[in-house]
């Protein structure tokens, strides 16, 4: 029988051998999904055994990694700000940069404080979630239009205990919702379609294409979006969007006909603007 540490260094070998950027991380993450652990628990029990079934599920994965699909989507899960997510085929898979977005709107809100806050586009409810988890006096309306989306975002709304402060919408844009509102944030989908063709296979083939289409000029879904803000946020109420790297000027232009003011452009660890904020007037 083959020890767990020996089967983790088997399929990280496997994954470097064919060219993959982080064996190791790759190897760590699937192999304890295969055993139903968490990455600490598998470090932890390096030297046990493996039933010779699990180890078949384990060299399963590693061939799905091998065939290109995403961690992500072979555990079903990504961490997110430091918490876990459940992924479907209708939630794009949340990414570090996202992060950028949390921290804007953490900067500038006070936890004390109670806000309401609509999430648009919610996906995975990657960015509703941990909002509520962050700001536990807060509320939430997440919205989406895939149905599918709706049930990853309760069920991760459910494992972060915020399901009481969370409601959630099947709806285009903010058609459905009321008025009112101290924050609206968004990861739309910000991607020109000319260059939709060019992206990489790990999120052409597993990304939700319904999350990453932004229309010819990439910035279809913030003109829906300001739009609908201007009559959603209370005056004083502030928006933040997810941006594409080249996008800063034209989204701040679409802010400003909507009556936003005091726009900041945020940069993300890459050094490329990628979150928009404004307060409307
Ligand atoms: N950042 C994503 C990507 O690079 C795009 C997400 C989006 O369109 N909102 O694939």
């Amino acid at each position: 029988m083959i020890l767990i540490g020996q089967l983790r260094r088997l399929v990280r070998d496997r994954l470097r051998e064919e060219g993959l950027p982080t064996p190791d991380l790759d190897a760590r993450l699937l192999v304890a999904h295969a055993l139903g652990m968490s990455v600490s628990e598998l470090l932890l029990h390096e030297d046990d055994d493996v039933a010779p079934e699990k180890e078949a599920h384990v060299h399963a994965v590693c061939a799905l990694r091998l065939k290109g699909m995403p961690v992500g989507r072979i555990a079903g899960e990504r961490e997110f700000y430091g918490r876990r997510f459940f992924l479907n085929a209708a939630t794009l898979e949340p990414r570090p940069d996202t992060e950028v977005l949390i921290d804007a709107v953490l900067a500038r809100a006070s936890a004390d404080h109670p806000l309401t806050i609509a999430d648009i586009g919610t996906g995975s409810g990657a960015i509703a979630v941990t909002l509520l988890a962050e700001l536990p006096q807060s509320c939430a309306v997440a919205v989406d239009v895939a149905e599918d989306a709706l049930v990853a975002a309760r069920n991760n709304a459910s494992l972060h205990s915020v399901l009481d402060r969370l409601l959630l919408v099947r709806a285009d844009y903010a058609s459905a919702l009321g008025n009112g509102y101290d924050w609206l944030v968004s990861n739309p989908p910000y991607i020109r379609q000319s260059v939709l063709a060019t992206l990489s296979k790990d999120v052409l083939d597993h990304d939700p294409i319904l999350a990453l289409d932004g229309g010819k000029d990439g910035l279809s879904a913030y003109r829906s979006i300001c739009t609908g803000a201007a009559r959603l946020l209370k005056r004083g109420g502030r928006i933040a969007l997810e941006i594409g790297f080249d996008q800063a000027d034209d989204v701040k232009k679409t802010l400003r006909h909507h009556d936003f003011g005091a726009i900041e452009i945020i940069r993300d660890l890459s050094g490329n603007d990628r979150v928009v904020v404004g307060r409307l007037e």
